[in-house]
């Protein structure tokens, strides 16, 4: 030390200590030295001194792990493990003292985007979740770029990221961050020599001091994400109030879904379909409504889509399918020969052994009414499993059950499949029809489906006829059924079964 002073290395304020001495502690990046130091020429250390230096040094080691013990947990109990981001405790305290502040100032605005990853699911099974934690690694980071530091960047849990903008000037500010997302995460990721394409979908809920509380703020948030995915994903939706409202937190829709199953909440309406020549009713669609215990009476589109994500679909398909058969038991009297309840079955669920056992069960009690019963699935059951679905095709068929193709037009279109695949019907979506003039292609795509059709001996349906024009026009292509607003809404129990029995000709009643 004296050579480090002479050469003016170090400068010493005061005196040099006399004697002192050190005991160091920890490892890195936590260690130290605790020191004494005696100035006195009489005084120096004893090896008793030593030793309880040693301890107290233990001591100041402990200290400082506990702390640090204590704040690693705080960390833990409010962020993401793997991100490092806010997990969803932290974002909803922060969202709460948030809507807190704008209750105080009138002109502070918030918006809360709330963002899924599209296709994550597809990430983790095609190259495992090793690969899968690192795209949310960086996802978290440049979701952290697109951001202010005052913005709060939270994943909540799988794939799913919020962000709460405070003192956000307007919807068309909040508007552009999410843009400015998307763009962000369009671009590829080199994970460990893997080229990853993500994309995500963004709700926003944007509050305006209407009596916005975190619940109903996060579910806004929530729903308009879902919205994003229904209206085919990578993009930003914002919650539109009231209009959306039909829609449950998928949180909660699972387990009151399965509890409504139980409790039979579900129940049907018919739309009844109509020969195009005569206009005499042959069948009708059965359309499942929910009568929610608190939120009155719920379209498929307030359900269906969750019940499709968590697989309880598959329920409802069973249900569905037993609660015809029951309706067929009741009308049997009053059903004209080729008449045909058609019950819709999710992509899910129509190559599921659960319902290819619930009707198994139907037909060996009684199958007589099978030939009264129509299955319609969409071309999204063929894409899912081509080899399970002709199975259970021929399975149904040799059952006595018919099946239809619905919402032919909407999807693959494939026209192969109509030979591929034995339906007895093709459902042609009334998207194809609902425009003012069909554009010459068309009606081209339209005739030669409708042809194909007839030449494989498959009857066509014309889905959501709305005007005498369209009506028209599917005659004219001979689509041998139709149903739509035009011809009838759907219709309860009772004055359909009143209709049937009337044996009337809707088509001069319109
Ligand atoms: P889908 O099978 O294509 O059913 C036709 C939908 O179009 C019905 O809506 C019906 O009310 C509506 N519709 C009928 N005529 C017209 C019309 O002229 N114009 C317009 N704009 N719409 C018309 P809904 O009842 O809301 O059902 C929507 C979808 O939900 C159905 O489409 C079907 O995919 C699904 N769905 C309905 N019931 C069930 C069910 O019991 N189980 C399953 N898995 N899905 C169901
Ligand atoms: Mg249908
Ligand atoms: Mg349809």
């Amino acid at each position: 030390m004296q050579a480090m002073i002479d050469a003016n290395q170090i400068y010493i304020k005061g005196s040099l200590p006399h004697a002192w001495l050190g005991v160091p502690f920890g490892e890195p990046p936590l260690y130290g030295v605790v020191v004494v130091q005696s100035y006195s020429e009489h005084l120096s250390f004893s090896e008793k001194d030593e030793q309880l230096l040693c301890f107290v040094a233990r001591h100041i080691r402990n200290a400082i792990e506990r702390m640090q013990a204590k704040s690693d947990l705080r960390f833990l109990a409010l962020h993401d493990p793997l991100t490092k981001l806010a997990n969803r405790s932290l974002f909803n305290d922060r969202v709460n003292h948030a809507l807190n502040l704008c209750k105080r100032d009138k002109n502070r605005k918030i918006a809360l985007l709330f963002l899924d990853l599209d296709k994550f699911k597809q990430v983790n099974d095609n190259y495992g979740h090793h690969i899968g934690d690192l795209l949310l690694i960086e996802v978290a980071k440049t979701l952290k770029q697109s951001i202010r530091a005052c913005d709060t960047l939270s994943r909540l849990g799988g794939d799913e990221f919020a962000v709460l903008l405070e003192d956000i000037g307007s919807i068309d500010a909040a508007q552009t961050v999410a843009d400015k997302i998307i763009r962000a995460l369009q671009a590829p990721f080199m994970l460990e020599k893997i080229q990853i394409l993500t994309s995500t979908s963004i709700g926003i809920a944007f509050h305006d001091q209407s009596e916005n509380n975190i619940e109903s703020f996060i579910i806004c948030a929530d729903e308009a994400m879902y919205q994003a995915k229904q209206q085919g994903r990578n993009r930003a939706v914002v919650h539109k109030g009231i209009e959306q409202s039909q829609r449950i937190s998928a949180n909660t829709l699972e387990k009151e879904a399965i509890k409504g199953l139980l409790h039979r909440q579900f129940f049907f309406v018919f739309q009844p379909v109509i020969n195009l020549a005569s206009g005499k009713i042959i069948g009708a669609e059965a359309l499942v409504r929910w009568q929610h215990p608190s939120m009155g009476t719920l379209l498929p589109k307030a359900f269906l889509n969750d019940m499709q994500h968590n697989g309880s679909v598959v329920q409802l398909d069973v249900y569905t399918v037993d609660l015809a058969i029951q309706h067929l038991k009741k009308w049997q009297a009053a059903l004209p020969q080729q008449f045909q309840l058609s019950v819709n079955i999710s992509a899910l669920g129509f190559g599921s052994l659960t319902l290819l056992e619930a009707i198994q069960r139907h037909f060996d009690r009684d199958s007589k009414l099978f030939c009264h019963l129509s299955l319609e699935t969409t071309e999204e059951s063929i894409v899912r499993g081509v080899d399970i679905t002709r199975a259970q095709m021929n399975i149904f068929s040799k059952m006595g059950l018919h099946l239809a193709l619905d919402d032919f037009g909407t999807g693959y279109s494939s026209l192969s499949y109509l030979g591929q695949f034995k339906f007895d019907h093709i459902k042609i979506d009334r998207s194809f029809i609902n425009e003012h003039y069909l554009s010459a292609e068309q009606s081209v795509i339209l005739e030669s489906i409708s042809s194909l059709a007839r030449s494989l001996s498959i009857e066509t349906v014309a889905e959501g006829i709305e005007t005498e024009h369209q009506l028209a026009l599917m005659q004219q292509l001979k689509c041998t059924k139709g149903q739509g607003f035009y011809i009838c809404e759907p219709l309860d129990e009772l004055t359909f079964l009143a209709m049937l029995r009337d044996d009337k000709n809707l088509l001069l009643i319109n």
